[in-house]
């Protein structure tokens, strides 16, 4: 089955978003596989951030994503990848739909709220770089046969 990387940025923790971004996951159907809270680290954030290496954002992005607790989450399920990235929106949140998180929650693009992997590969890119093998916990939902 399909996982996804989410992280919610410093701005969702600390805005007490978290439950809704969560809330949002489950009510569609997708299944929590991994989820840690973590301070990250610039070894991390760089990593992670890598593709924006050369972007005049980038030192501030890592600033930003370093400056305080994420959550960092892996969700499973059909077409989850390209799913995730419906329901948070565009980069802009001023661009983003009513309805998608940035939407709903944000302004600025620097205080997007939520991080989610772009396409199938770059999801096990990110799943490997932040989360351990048996961080992950390999189960379904005894009702998923109501899901699909
Ligand atoms: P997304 O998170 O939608 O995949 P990108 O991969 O293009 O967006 O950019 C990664 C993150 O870098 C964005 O979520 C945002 O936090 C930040 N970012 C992107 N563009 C800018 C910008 N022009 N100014 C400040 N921060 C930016
Ligand atoms: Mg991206």
């Amino acid at each position: 089955m399909e996982r996804t990387f989410i992280a919610i940025k410093p701005d969702g923790v600390q805005r007490g978003l978290v439950g809704t971004v969560i809330q949002r996951f489950e009510a569609k159907g997708f299944t929590l596989v991994g989820l840690k809270l973590i301070q990250v680290s610039r070894d991390l954030a760089e990593a992670h951030y890598g593709e924006h290496r050369e972007k005049p954002f980038f030192s501030g992005l890592v600033d930003f994503i370093t400056s305080g607790p994420v959550v960092a989450m892996v969700w499973e399920g059909k077409g989850v990848v390209a799913a995730a990235r419906k329901m948070i929106g565009s980069t802009n949140p001023l661009q983003s739909e009513p309805g998608t998180i940035r939407g709903d929650f944000g302004i600025d693009i620097g205080r997007n709220i939520i991080h989610g992997s772009d396409a199938v590969e770059t999801a096990q890119r990110e799943i490997s770089l932040w989360f351990q093998d048996n961080e992950l916990a390999n189960w379904s939902p005894t009702l998923s046969s109501w899901i699909y």
